[in-house]
């Protein structure tokens, strides 16, 4: 496996400070997907500590978690499955609500989407505070399938949100502590 020295992928994800409110500074990955190499070793990175794990499904979360769960769960060949925004997924869906600062929103997962012979995998591109991981968490769960796992490629670890994973075998690629 080819493993880009975590330096290099951290200096291709782009810091836009205000992006979409004022008090966040968003974490762009487009220059980390856009160079091939960094984006095999990011995949791979990912995929790397549940090689051995059984997983037969990665859940990708919308809607940046959809660009890097498919490729991860190519590397683990195991199935795909989306943890959606409300009201997107066609048949029916189980729905999982989340605290924002301002107000509450949800993911969904259909209803058939994992079941208990599953081991799940769900990954994210950031986790910040932990509230839309532990939703996808949750949703897991609450199908009946055996959470193996939460892989994302950035932690902002001064968010304290893998607290607010308890018991979830959490793995990050780059941390950020401001
Ligand atoms: P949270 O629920 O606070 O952990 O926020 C995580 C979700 O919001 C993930 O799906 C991320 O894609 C997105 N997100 C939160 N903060 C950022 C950030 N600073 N830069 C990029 N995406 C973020």
């Amino acid at each position: 496996m080819t493993e880009m020295d975590v330096g290099r992928l951290s200096a291709l994800i782009r810091d836009v400070p205000g992006f979409p409110v004022p008090e966040v500074t968003f974490k762009d990955i487009t220059p980390l997907l856009a160079d091939p190499d960094a984006l095999r070793s990011a995949v791979e990175l990912m995929a790397a500590p549940f090689e051995d794990s059984g997983v037969t499904m990665v859940a990708g979360i919308e809607a940046r978690g959809f660009v890097l769960a498919p490729a991860v769960a190519l590397v683990l060949r195991s199935g795909f499955v989306p943890l959606r925004k409300p009201g997107k997924l066609p048949y029916r869906a189980r729905r999982e609500e989340y605290q924002l600062e301002y107000g509450v929103d949800a993911l969904e997962v259909h209803v058939d989407g994992v079941g208990p012979e599953d081991r799940v995998l769900v990954v994210d591109d950031v986790i910040a505070t932990g509230g839309t991981a532990r939703a996808g968490t949750n949703l897991i769960r609450g199908l009946g399938a055996e959470l193996v796992g939460m892989a994302v490629l950035i932690e902002l670890t001064f968010l304290a949100g893998r607290e607010a994973l308890d018991g979830v075998d959490l793995h990050s690629i780059l941390t950020y502590d401001s």
